[in-house]
This record gives C-alpha cells, sequence and structure tokens, in this order.
C-alpha cells in the first residue's frame, strides 16, 4: 500500500495538462485546454481540461476527474497502479507497505463495490434505453422535460422496472454478491424501493 503522505506529494506532483497531454493533443482555450475526448467518438472538442481545478470532463460523455483518474482510466490501471506511473513520471520514491489481512478485506470489498455500482448504473441504463417499457416511460418522461440524450447519459439516469427486485435479481445471475448488493444500497430489504434516476457519479 502507498502511505497517504505519498499519494498526496504524487497528486501534488501531477500537473494534468501534462500528464494528459502524454496522450491526447491538448489546444489551451481560454484558461482551459480543448480536446477531442480520447474516451468517445467525436469531430467536435467537449473534452475539456482544467489546469487551475486539477481536473478534465468530457460533456459528451460525462467522463471526468483528476490526473489519476485519468490515467486509470485511459490507460486501464487500477489506482496504486496509475500512482506508481505518476510517481515515475514526476521521480517520486514509493515505498509500499504490506496490507494487513484486514487491509485487504476492506479494499476487496470497496473495489467490489465500486465494479457493482457501474454494473448497475449501465443496467438501468439499458433498462431505459433498451426496453419498450424504459423508452415509453422514462425516456419519453425525461425527453418530454426537454432533457437530450446527450444529457441523459451524461448524469447517468437509467429505468428502474416494476416488481422491485429484477435488478437484484439480474445482478445475483450475472454473479454478484448479495453483500455487496445490500452493501452498496443498491438492494434492500423493501423491494418496492426503487431509484428511477441513478446517477453514475
Ligand atoms: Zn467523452
Amino acid at each position: 500500500m502507498i502511505d497517504k503522505a505519498t499519494v498526496d506529494r504524487i497528486i501534488a506532483a501531477a500537473n494534468i495538462v501534462e500528464v494528459i497531454g502524454d496522450f491526447v493533443q491538448l489546444r489551451k482555450k481560454g484558461v482551459n485546454y480543448q480536446a477531442c475526448c480520447p474516451f468517445h467518438n467525436e469531430k467536435t472538442p467537449s473534452f475539456v481540461v482544467s489546469p487551475s481545478k486539477g481536473f478534465f470532463k468530457c460533456f459528451g460523455c460525462g467522463k471526468g476527474g483528476n490526473a489519476v483518474g485519468f490515467v486509470m482510466e485511459h490507460e486501464n490501471m487500477t489506482y496504486p497502479e496509475a500512482l506508481k506511473y505518476l510517481a515515475r513520471k514526476y521521480g517520486i520514491e514509493v515505498h509500499e507497505r504490506e496490507l494487513s489481512a484486514e487491509e485487504t478485506r476492506r479494499n476487496d470489498n470497496r473495489e467490489s463495490m465500486m465494479v457493482l455500482s457501474h454494473y448497475a448504473a449501465d443496467w438501468f441504463a439499458d433498462q431505459m434505453f433498451k426496453t419498450d417499457v424504459g423508452q415509453s416511460l422514462a425516456l419519453g418522461y425525461f425527453r418530454g422535460r426537454g432533457f437530450t440524450d446527450a444529457t441523459i447519459k451524461r448524469f447517468g439516469l437509467g429505468y428502474c422496472p416494476e416488481g422491485g427486485d429484477t435488478f437484484t435479481r439480474a445482478a445475483l445471475a450475472d454473479g454478484y454478491q448479495e453483500e455487496f448488493l445490500t452493501g452498496t444500497g443498491l438492494s434492500g430489504k423493501r423491494d418496492d424501493d426503487c431509484t428511477t434516476g441513478f446517477s453514475a457519479g
């Protein structure tokens, strides 16, 4: 495990324009930088990098985050891998400490819940975009309120079908464990307690 002080140093050292500039041709626009998004196909740039905030954001597909998040997403790395990559880039020495069994378990849990949250966001979006009832009820509703499809995707809106436990059953069938379903709050004891707008955050 990389200790917190080192993580802070890496994040402080990582210049987001330099980090992203290694992979994407950035153009300066005002105080920010702009490019065509590396995460979705587009012809007009909606990918913005803010050096002052240390953040990137794509207004097309909704992806955003800091330098570490960019490296994770773009290079398909885990959080520690991305930190080590940035540490190498900025000449920061990284001492790793062995995790205790308890810490390993906690990290595994956190990772499982993150994976599950992404799965859920995709699932609810599919229910809205790819089912008849989702399209007519939820998608029709959002479009009727003036939401464009790009906005709907950007905010990770989705549709939860009636009969409450549909998601839980789908997730269990896809191999997700019940303890994480309840741990993330995605499945509750009350099955009719259902979310219509699910944020992928
Ligand atoms: Zn994008």
